[in-house]
């Protein structure tokens, strides 16, 4: 066999399992997975000592957002050159429609914003943000190629917000189409009436920050969770829960999935990492985003949550805001520009504190932030995985070297980090797109613009198989492995 590229000697991560061996590249595709590959005279990459796991998905990022009075501050630009040094070769953002867009021109507005521009493939979630006019418009975008849908239960002001009667019949025609719809869940109304509660000069001076936590606590979140699986549990409608921040909220899940309800739920790396005292500190303000960041006990859970299945996805919620966005706040904790950086530091932030530090086994990782949001997504096996077949979406990471984050010398445009100082292993020393190598010694080689859209047919769990999703998840990593191809290429 014929290759244009190896990648040899390194630990590879497939569904199957992790072996010592090669990869064969062709075009833009994995053909060969085996040891001791014949490279013909193709040019090899070396991995020697070092893990070759399948690219990163994304599945939860907003670039050049424009939100509570600022846009955020990665566009496709700087914050898919930030995905790929962390291992990321597939996003999907947020397609929101602004004024009286329809869906189809919120799509548009946002192809608009990645053409020219974007390093690795992407596509986007399309958010309906006003049911009455937008209901009649989903069929059109499933045919679009768009399988994967959003509704806010929050941000009224922002002009997105759904009620009861929206998700209940999104989640019928997602039931229909065998699509799936993405919920935001906080629960508004008692939200808003704490806001009300402490928005007063002495409160704000007292507590600063610290009201952002202190409005929110887990109540919120888990009563709209179990509201929005209430509606997937009637309607049978596949539903995925964004942005997972507490332990209530993965019982729930537990519960929902264990008695058949089509619900999937995503976590945010920074829910595992970081703890809400951050907004006891001077500059307490920056780690504002939404959901907050909650409790020690929360991060536990959701850990566990990884583990045993409840929590199937990590991705980042990625929405930059630089110091001086995040000043607009001026003491007052609603005005906060909610968001953190994310891109670049998702895959070494779960490497070292999920693998290295036992939590998840490196399979287990690649599972959460690869072969899972592909397939939930409807992106499976195009990427995902590597295996034979798919496209040569690729990290080579280092098992132990730590590089220390420092703001100004990483390609996010925050100038600051909510994890500045920390040691991270995990960044990717090279990195695959389609075939090509894009990031090579930690440095973005890759030309802006070479990212593909990525059309879909379906989503969820369902339309796959068959199986309920509390079914597949509780197999642990999923995968329509091919033994045959594995044997064939010499792996026993
Ligand atoms: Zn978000």
């Amino acid at each position: 066999m014929r290759f244009d590229r190896l990648i040899k000697g390194g630990n590879v991560v497939t569904p199957a399992g992790a072996f010592r061996g090669d990869i064969g590249i062709a075009g833009e595709k994995i053909v060969a997975l085996g040891t001791d590959l014949d490279d013909g005279g193709a040019p090899v990459i070396d991995a020697t000592g070092h893990h070759v796991i399948p690219g990163i998905l994304d599945v939860h990022v907003h670039l050049a957002l424009p939100f509570m009075g600022a846009v955020s501050a990665d566009d496709y630009s700087t914050g898919t050159r930030a995905g790929a040094r962390g291992g990321v070769t597939t996003l999907i953002d947020f397609a929101i429609p602004y004024k009286g867009d329809s869906l189809s021109q919120a799509v548009d507005n946002w192809h608009k914003r990645a053409e020219g521009k974007s390093l690795i493939d992407y596509t986007f979630h399309v958010c309906i943000t006003r049911w009455d006019e937008h209901k009649d418009q989903i069929q059109g975008m499933v045919d679009r190629g768009f399988t994967t849908f959003k509704e806010f239960m929050i941000y009224e002001s922002e002009g997105w917000q759904s009620d009861d009667r929206a998700m209940f019949g999104t989640l019928e025609k997602m039931k229909e189409y065998g699509t799936m719809l993405l919920v935001h869940a906080e629960s508004s109304r008692v939200l808003d009436e704490l806001i009300a509660r402490h928005h007063t000069p002495e409160l704000m001076k007292m507590y600063g920050a610290r009201l952002h936590p202190m409005t929110r606590p887990n109540f919120i979140e888990a009563e709209a969770i179990a509201r929005a699986v209430q509606w997937s549990e009637a309607t049978g409608g596949q539903l995925y829960i964004v942005h997972m921040s507490t332990a209530e909220g993965t019982e729930i899940i537990r519960a929902a999935q264990a008695r058949g309800v089509p619900v999937i739920a995503e976590t945010c790396v920074q829910y595992l990492v970081l703890e809400d005292s951050v907004f006891a500190r001077e500059d307490g303000h920056l780690y504002a985003c939404c959901p907050q960041i909650k409790k020690p006990r929360d991060m536990e859970r959701l850990w566990k949550g990884l583990k045993h299945g409840e929590v199937s996805v990590v991705s980042t919620d990625t929405c930059t805001f630089t110091r001086e966005q995040k000043a607009l706040w001026k003491g007052d904790w609603t005005k906060i520009p909610m968001g953190l950086p994310g891109l670049e530091t998702l895959l070494p932030l779960t490497y070292t504190r999920g693998v290295l530090e036992g939590r998840l086994t490196l399979e287990e990782m690649c599972t959460k932030l690869s072969t899972n949001p592909a397939k939930v997504m409807g992106l499976f096996p195009r990427k995902g995985a590597i295996q034979v077949g798919a496209d040569a979406d690729i990290a080579i990471i280092h098992p132990s070297w730590r590089h220390q984050v420092v703001p100004s010398e990483m390609e996010t445009n925050a100038d600051w980090s909510p994890y500045e100082g920390w040691d991270l292993a995990g960044f990717s020393r090279t990195t695959l797109s389609r075939g090509e190598v894009i990031v090579d010694g930690y440095k973005v080689v890759g030309r802006a613009g070479r990212g593909k859209w990525l059309p879909r047919t379906f989503a969820g769990l369902e339309g796959t198989t068959g199986e309920t999703s509390a079914m597949r998840m509780s197999r642990g990593p999923l995968s329509p492995i091919r033994v045959e191809d594995l044997k064939a290429a010499g792996v026993a």
